[in-house]
């Protein structure tokens, strides 16, 4: 078999397992199965075409589901995939989406998001970062944090003032920025889980050429609010594809491995998601031990399923543009919150003073205690649960807004922090 071109089986006509059959090869180089998904508009079908089939949620599923059956190395995945490919699509320029998303569905570029600073998190809109024009260019210099995959990153989506004389949510702009360059310090931070998903990165003086601009200039919160949307659908279920261990882009290394090679590694952003399969372990985990006798551990179990199942028609009723609210995306990411927090206890409980273990030797390989160590994250990123809560009260139940600074003041005249 090649290793560069795609099999010419059509999926549409043959199906998914001959489509399967004719190009899933775990000898391949990561990239060369990666660049066969793409060229075919498998990376990510749902999107319309050229870059996915416009596939419906439910046979990207059938594609996951499928990969999963025969160990296939799911798609890239991270921060290109879930955020930046959507956002460059719904609001950058042609020219802009023609050079960087295919590069996303290859896995050639990995991605960051540059949003949070140590001031501003869940009042992301006080951002301090700012940006300077210098003729064709962009004058970058402040602090992110908290920026996840960044050490793996070729680009991020960044954030920064661009008008500190208009009110804050109004002289914001979004940029693709080039990581690898003079005046980008990336440090990464180690959590708990012993892994370090994130870090802190410093610029000072970077540079951005003005084409990497997204959307109209101190247009960006707009763009940023696409974004946020886009991450708390995602969290709380909306993507569908098969895992994927193998980090993209230029810098972690994977682009040569065999793809088949990462069956055993963790996931690109860790163990501590929880979907139907960590559902279908712990079941396993709890028939194995005899923990499944315990009615209580039964009822928690069929409970998860239940929520999972609930979500996915939720996100289901949402794509298919019956939504109600708008606050659908913020629902999905609070019931993933429950959902993280329900697995642990029972994890907990399955495993009883195990899961206090970690590493490949303790129950489960260490992988639900790696759960159980991450579980405080999913209700922090992408918004904290309290400030899901306040956009649905506000934008879903049009209740009166929090008490804040004026929003017509200039940025400049706000209180630090304010
Ligand atoms: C694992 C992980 C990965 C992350 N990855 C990224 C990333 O890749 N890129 C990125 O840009 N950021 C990332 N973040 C940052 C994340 O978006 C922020 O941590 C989050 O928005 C909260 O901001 P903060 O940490 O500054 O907390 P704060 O905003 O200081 O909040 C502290 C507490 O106060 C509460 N609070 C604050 N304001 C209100 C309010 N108005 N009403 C009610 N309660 C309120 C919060 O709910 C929270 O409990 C990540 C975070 C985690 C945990």
């Amino acid at each position: 078999m090649s290793t560069t071109a795609t099999s010419v089986v059509d999926i549409d006509a043959a199906g998914i397992d001959a489509w399967l059959d004719a190009n899933w090869d775990p000898d391949l180089p990561v990239r060369a199965w990666w660049a066969r998904l793409a060229t075919d508009g498998l990376a990510n079908p749902v999107l319309p075409p050229p870059f996915g089939r416009g596939w419906p949620r439910s046979r990207a599923n059938d594609l996951a589901r499928a990969m999963v059956t025969r160990g296939a190395l799911g798609p890239p995945a991270g921060l290109g995939m879930m955020l930046a490919a959507p956002t460059l699509l719904a609001h950058g320029s042609t020219e802009l989406a023609e050079r960087f998303v295919p590069r996303i569905l290859d896995g050639e570029h990995g991605w960051c998001q540059l949003f949070s600073e140590p001031g501003a998190g869940s009042d992301l809109a006080g951002l301090q970062t700012r940006a300077e024009r210098d003729g064709d260019e962009w004058v970058i210099t402040g602090q992110k944090v908290w920026t996840s995959l960044g050490q793996w990153a070729d680009y991020g989506i960044l954030i920064a003032r661009t008008a500190p004389d208009l009110p804050k949510h109004r002289g914001i702009s979004y940029f693709v920025f080039p990581m690898r360059q003079d005046g980008v310090e990336i440090r990464p931070l180690r959590e708990m889980t012993g892994r370090a998903l994130f870090n802190e990165v410093f610029i000072d003086e970077a540079r951005v050429p003005h084409d990497h601009l997204v959307g109209e200039l101190n247009d960006g919160w707009r763009v940023a609010n696409t974004t946020l949307m886009v991450e708390r659908s995602s969290i709380g279920g909306e993507s569908v594809a098969a895992p994927s261990a193998a980090i993209p882009g230029t810098i972690s290394g994977h682009l040569d491995r065999p793809a088949g090679s990462f069956a055993n590694d963790v996931p690109v952003l860790g163990e501590g998601m929880v979907g139907p399969g960590r559902v279908k372990s712990l079941i396993a985990l709890a028939r194995q031990n005899g923990t499944i006798d315990d009615p209580t551990i039964r009822q928690d179990l069929m409970r998860l399923h239940t929520m999972l199942e609930i979500t996915d028609w939720h996100i289901g009723r949402m794509k298919s543009g019956n939504a109600a609210t708008g606050g659908e995306g913020n629902l999905a990411k609070l019931r993933n919150s429950d959902v993280t927090r329900l697995a642990r206890e029972v994890a907990g409980r399955i495993l009883g003073p195990g899961a206090t273990l970690t590493g490949p030797d303790a129950p489960s390989g260490g992988r639900l205690q790696e759960m159980v160590l991450f579980s405080p994250a999913p209700s922090i990123y992408g918004g904290s649960d309290q400030v899901q809560r306040n956009i649905v009260g506000e934008r879903a139940l049009g209740l009166p807004k929090e008490p804040g600074p004026d929003r017509d003041t200039p940025f400049r005249d706000l209180p630090a922090n304010g």
